[in-house]
């Protein structure tokens, strides 16, 4: 059998290449630059851990507590805890340059086949697929036979452009790498911090993470905001200035986020995952989970299917993932413009994340990626919440804008 060829060695791609590799199904990983490091927060819930059997030493820093920002600086501060009490709940803190070579050099010994190259065509034939990709040491074009692809080249997917599909709207985020003090690092200590308003994000969120020995700083914001950037991430660092004194900036990056998914991910002998597909969740930027998550499926059909790899057998992947994640990305997205939507619905999300219940349901199903039954008596009180808050803020005096 022709190998399947994965475009794209970052979290995605190196989980569908070693699903592969692991069931000895033949597969290539092209990616255009192995020396790349994807700009990313590099927030991941411990499920991810279990599930892709990713080693506890790739974790940076434990968060175990979380603080909203609201935009007139009232926070909302809580412990990071799902339904049940549990001894080790937190938010993994990682950072790409590690977790993105330690998933990829995996695969490689399972047994892909790694090049180090950029597509740049694809021609689907009755026999397979033929990929031309540029060889990144020579330079050189050069062509592989495959039997199909899987796309996870990100964003900017040139395997979903050659495969006639449309770019989608993108959200676009912002990030500085700070390196502090031991001193300084303390102030963070264990704490991820969220910050909403319009001088710092106009329609989604900015945040500080901290890792080992640094923090990143980031913001993000909806389709067209790409010119804003820098002033919404220099008035982030205004806001939390004094907390960030003497730190040397190691690293600036910017990228766009997807959070507009695509439809259709599985064609004739080919399939899109991840950032590809635009599975990055809306309210919180999620997508290192969903990307590993994605490529672990979309193999898991292929092994499933093979050799059979039409359009409909495929498709299982794409009835699959929307069975089971249609109606999340659906709340995640809605959530997101009414909590987003303009100053007063931010102090009223602020609000809600006081609610005990709140904060427990979002960890749980971050965390454990389950989303539980809520109680009747809970749903009463965080609906009694929001009415409240609502009113509080639309109220004359409430805050304008
Ligand atoms: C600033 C920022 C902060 C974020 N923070 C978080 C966070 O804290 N937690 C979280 O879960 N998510 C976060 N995200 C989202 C997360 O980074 C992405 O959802 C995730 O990396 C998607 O993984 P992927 O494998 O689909 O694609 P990517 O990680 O984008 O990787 C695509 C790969 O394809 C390669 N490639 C592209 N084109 C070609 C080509 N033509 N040929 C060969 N190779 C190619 C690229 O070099 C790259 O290695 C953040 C995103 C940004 C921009």
């Amino acid at each position: 059998m022709k190998p399947i060829l994965v475009v794209g060695a970052s979290v995605g791609g190196s989980t569908a290449a070693n699903t592969l590799a692991t069931a000895n199904i033949p597969v290539v990983v092209l990616e255009r630059d192995l020396s790349w490091v994807k700009p990313c927060g590099g927030a991941l819930p411990p499920v991810a851990f279990d599930e892709f059997d990713i080693p506890q030493s790739l974790i940076s820093r434990k968060v175990k507590m979380a603080q909203i920002h609201s935009p007139s600086e009232r926070t909302a501060r809580f412990a990071v805890t799902g339904l049940e009490t549990r001894e080790d709940d937190y938010v993994a803190m990682a950072r790409r340059e590690d977790l993105d070579p330690f998933l990829r050099q995996r695969a490689v010994d399972n047994g892909a086949e790694l090049i180090e190259g950029k597509l740049i065509d694809l021609k689907f034939e009755t026999d397979g697929v033929i990929a031309t990709y540029t060889d990144k040491q020579t330079t050189q074009k050069r062509s592989l036979h495959a039997e199909a692809v899987i796309g996870a080249d990100g964003a900017y997917s040139t395997t979903a452009r050659l495969l006639g599909q449309p770019r989608l709207p993108y959200c676009v985020a912002i990030q500085e790498r700070i390196r502090l003090s031991p001193d300084m690092m303390d102030r963070w200590g264990d704490t991820a911090h969220l910050y909403l308003g319009k001088d710092v994000s106009p329609d989604l969120y900015a945040w500080v993470f901290p890792k080992a020995d640094h923090v990143a700083v980031g913001c993000g914001a909806g389709p067209g905001k790409t010119k804003e950037m820098r002033q919404l991430l220099a008035n982030l660092k205004e806001r939390i200035g004094a907390d960030l004194a003497d730190g040397e900036v190691f690293l600036e990056e910017a990228h766009a986020l997807p959070i507009h998914p695509r439809r259709k991910m599985a064609f004739e002998r080919a399939m899109l995952i991840g950032d590809a597909a635009g599975l990055v969740a809306g309210t919180s930027g999620e997508g290192i989970y969903w990307a590993m998550k994605s490529g672990q499926q979309a193999s898991q059909t292929l092994i499933d299917v093979l050799p059979d790899v039409s359009e409909k057998a495929l498709s299982r992947y794409q009835k699959q993932w929307w069975k089971e994640y249609g109606m999340m990305y659906r709340f995640l997205r809605w959530l997101q413009r009414w909590g987003y939507g303009n100053q007063r619905q931010m102090e009223v999300f602020t609000d809600m994340c006081l609610n005990k219940d709140v904060q427990q349901l979002t960890f749980e199903s971050y965390m454990y990626k389950r989303m539980a039954p809520v109680p009747w008596l809970s749903q009463l009180r965080m609906t009694g919440d929001i009415i409240v808050s609502q009113v509080r803020h639309y109220m004359p005096g409430g805050l304008r804008n």
